[in-house]
Formats: structure tokens, sequence, C-alpha cells
């Protein structure tokens, strides 16, 4: 009688979960689709289950993306103009009124069910994958490290100063995933067979612990880009950088190809820290400082160490640039570092006068 009964229930599930697995392949069977972009300009065939991110990336047009598919970045917007369906709530925060209207939608959240259409903007087109070598590691603090990646194949790049680029790991340790961040270049654009990034490691961080656990130099890491819209517009006199921690990575990118290239403007860079140990790179500034007569350099610290014995500026980087920004007419401001410090130092900038078309910025 108990063998029957234990034979029964055996069969029930294995009947069930045999049922279960039928549907999901089924269910999750989309087959082939088209997606059609920018009206016919180019149409991909992809097997149907994979965000339309991906299945993008896998055809080698590659959305801006920084936390890797998880809708937290909000930068793979998409028009979609069929074939999407409803909008999730993962990407409601995103989207404002007139996106939802227009139909944007966040790529990483719209899985590819069916033929699409959808519009991006052509320059997309222009970026690529690419393979690289690390040839240098740098230990620029306790827990940022520079990283020079030599470019294999194509061997050459193309960006403007302030762009990112997207970087993709590879399983290790306990993490099984590939997963890709957004890091900026930190290296000037003429410098065009490798770029430079600048990598804070976060705490239980995937890619940063990637970064700063498992790459060694002379391995290979896959990068796409570039990416972003925080470059110069320099439609003013002068300049004022504001950068905190890793955010130090476009502004170095900007103010050493305004120097390359003998633009005019007048600089000055606002590096903030909480005490010496997390200050880097304080000796290159200072040195183009002392070669150029536009360039000025203004490390500051906010909690500095007795043992530090430092004598530069002191306090939240938002309070040493509202002492030394008397007007802020004819200047552009570039922006950053944390959500937090960008958020302070607009409302400081904007005090001074600079208006927010002025302004642009990077959150990290
Ligand atoms: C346009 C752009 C450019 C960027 N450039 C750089 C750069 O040049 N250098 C650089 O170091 N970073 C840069 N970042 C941030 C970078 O893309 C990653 O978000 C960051 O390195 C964390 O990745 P992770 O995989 O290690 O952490 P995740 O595994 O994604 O996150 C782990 C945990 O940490 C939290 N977390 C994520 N990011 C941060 C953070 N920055 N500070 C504190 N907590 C966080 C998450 O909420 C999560 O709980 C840039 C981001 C953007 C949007």
């Amino acid at each position: 009688m108990v063998l029957t009964t234990i034979l029964s229930i055996s069969l029930i599930s294995v009947t069930l979960a045999g049922m279960i697995i039928i549907a999901e392949h089924l269910l999750n069977n989309y087959g082939d689709c088209s997606i059609d972009i920018n009206k016919g300009e180019k149409i991909l065939q992809v097997k149907g289950g994979s965000s339309l991110l991906s299945s993008l990336a896998g055809q080698g047009i590659f959305i801006p993306s920084a936390c890797g598919g998880k809708a937290t970045c909000g930068l793979c917007k998409v028009q979609v103009l069929e074939g999407a369906g409803p909008l999730l709530p993962t990407e409601a925060p995103y989207l404002d009124q007139a996106e939802r209207t227009a139909g944007y939608r966040l790529s990483c959240q719209v899985k590819v069910k069916q033929n699409l259409q959808i519009l991006v903007p052509s320059e997309l087109f222009n970026i690529q994958a690419y393979k690289t070598k690390i040839v240098k590691i740098d230990e620029l603090t306790h827990d940022i490290k520079g990283l020079r990646l030599q470019l294999l194949e194509p061997d050459r790049i193309r960006f403007k100063a302030g762009q990112y680029v997207q970087l993709y790991t590879k399983p290790y340790g306990k993490v099984k995933d590939s997963v890709f961040r957004a890091y900026s270049m930190a290296s000037v654009p003429s410098d065009d067979q490798a770029v430079e990034l600048i990598v804070r490691q976060v705490p239980e961080g995937i890619c940063t612990t990637y970064v700063h656990q498992a790459l060694n130099e002379g391995d290979e890491v896959r990068i796409s880009g570039p990416y972003g819209d925080f470059y110069l517009r320099g439609n003013c006199e002068a300049l004022i950088m504001i950068a905190g921690g890793s955010g130090l990575a476009p502004i170095r990118s900007l103010i050493l190809d305004i120097l390359e290239k003998g633009l005019p403007y007048k600089m000055t860079f606002f590096f903030g820290a909480v005490s010496l140990r997390d200050l880097y790179y304080l000796d290159f500034f200072k040195d183009l400082e002392d070669r150029y007569d536009q360039f000025r350099f203004v490390p500051a610290l906010s909690k500095p160490d007795p043992a530090d014995n430092w004598h530069g500026e002191t306090g939240l980087i938002t309070e040493v640039v509202a002492r030394f920004v008397e007007d802020g007419s004819g200047k552009e401001a570039y922006l950053c570092g944390s959500p937090g410090m960008i958020q302070a130092c607009l409302s400081v900038l904007q005090k001074k006068g600079i208006t927010e078309d002025k302004i642009f910025f990077d959150k990290f």
C-alpha cells in the first residue's frame, strides 16, 4: 500500500515536471523575430526570448548601459514603435510622460517576443566591441586602480574626451555570470591605440571586485564603446571642473585634450577627497599647473587626518567651490562623482549664476 502511494506520488511529480518543462519551452519559444531599425536602415533577424539590449548587442549594435541590464541606470532607452508590449513597473521610474508617449522603453527590460520596430540615433552604429589586453595596473589609492588597456582588435578607437566604455567581466570566483559596467576614459583621445580607466572598488561590487582582485597585467578584456554625451561644449571663456574619487577619470581626459589642442579656456579643476590617502594624481596635476598658465588645480580634503600634514584647501568640495568661484558668468561646469556630490554642486553653481544648460555631469 505504502509502496503504491509512493509510486503514484512520484509518477504525478514526474508528469507535472514534464508538463512544466514543455509549457516553458512552448511559452518561451518565440522563434525568429525581426528588429527593424530606423524604418528599414537595418533589419536584424534574432532568436526571440532575450532582452532587446542583448539581442542588439549580439548583432553588434551597442546601446549605452551602465548597470548591465538591471534597470538601475536608465541609460538604455530606445524608441520602440511596435512590438514592445506593455510598460513594466521596472521601467516606469526612468521614463517621463513625453518619453512614454513617444514610445521610449528601457531596452534591457523589453523582451523580444515578436517583430519589433525601433528608432536609435545613427551614431550608435559607430560603437564597436574591442578585444584588449591589460598592459598596466597602477595602485592609485587604497581602493582605486588605474588600468591601461592596449587595443588588440580593432586596434584603434575614436572617442571624445569625457566619454566612457563598457567593460565586460569574465566569470571569477563564485561569480558565474559575465556582467558589464561603464568606465570613463581617463586618457586623451589622441592616444588612440589604448584606453586608460580608473576603477574604484565598490564593496561587494561584481565588476570592481573582478578588476581589483581577478584581473592581472597580460589578461585580455572585452570592452565596447565609446558611449555618452559628457564631452566639451566649450561655448564659454572658462571652465570649472569638479571631481570626486574615480570621477577624476573623464575630467583628466577633458583637461589633457584641451591642453593638447591648445584651446584657450581658463580651467579650474576642483578635486575632492576625504583624506590624503584618497587623493591621487596630485603631482601630475600640479605639474600641469606649473606648465600651463590657463590651468589651476585645487585639491581639497573634507576630513584630513592630522598625520596628513595637509596645508591645502579643506572642507566639502562644494564649500571650496563656493569660496573660489565669484561669478559664474561666461563659464561652463563639468562635474563627475557620486550622485550626492553632483546634486550639492549643482545648487552651489547655480547660486553663482551658472545656468543648468551650462552644467554637464556624469553621475557614477
Ligand atoms: C557613465 C558612467 C561612467 C562611469 N565611470 C566610472 C569610472 O570611470 N570609474 C568607476 O570606478 N566607476 C564608474 N562608473 C560606475 C560603474 O559603472 C559601476 O557602477 C561601479 O564600478 C560599480 O560596479 P560593480 O559591478 O562593482 O558594483 P555592482 O555589483 O553593480 O553593485 C554592488 C552594490 O554596490 C552598490 N553600488 C553600485 N555602484 C556604486 C557606487 N559607485 N558607489 C557605491 N555603491 C555602489 C549597488 O547599489 C549594489 O548594492 C560609471 C558609471 C556611469 C553611469
